[in-house]
């Protein structure tokens, strides 16, 4: 299924949880919901506009999911990629409760992670919800790494 909307909101379930992180940090609108039934994760995608993502066999033609084809984080970044064209920012949703981070000047961030961490670091981004603190570490060159991987497939 390929959608107008831009960018799209997603409903992730438990079967793809480490996707749903990875889209969170590459700046995307995800939920998550743990919920067993596939009644109420298709109803719940409906009511709120949002396209599932699951490895759930039996959504397959579901036409509010998208069935993952792969187990491996690589193929379903780019599967999902490749679908909805995303332009990727970097580094724009908490990875734990989807809010908004704010890039924060270099000082807020002293005492608030490791030592070593604010000397080597220029970048800093926090999350005001729930208090934590992002660098631009090896995380964020694997999200870079992961975004360019998935635009491969548009060239
Ligand atoms: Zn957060």
């Amino acid at each position: 299924m390929v959608t107008d909307m831009h960018p799209p909101r997603f409903l992730v379930d438990s079967t793809a949880v480490r996707l749903s992180r990875w889209l969170r940090f590459m700046g995307l609108d995800v939920s998550l919901d743990s919920s067993e039934s596939v009644a109420r994760l298709l109803l719940r995608a409906r009511r709120e506009g949002r396209v599932l993502l699951t490895r759930r066999r039996e959504l397959a033609g579901a036409r509010e999911a998208v069935l993952l084809t792969s187990d491996h984080l690589d193929e379903q970044l780019r599967q999902v990629g490749t679908a909805y064209k995303l332009a990727v920012e970097s580094a724009s949703r908490c990875t734990v409760c989807n809010a908004e981070l704010v890039v924060v000047p270099r000082v807020n961030a002293d005492g608030r992670v490791p030592e070593f961490i604010y000397q080597s670091h220029r970048k800093f981004a926090f999350c005001k919800r729930c208090d934590r603190y992002y660098w631009k570490g090896t995380h964020w060159k694997n999200v870079r790494d992961a975004s360019a991987r998935m635009s491969d497939t548009d060239r």
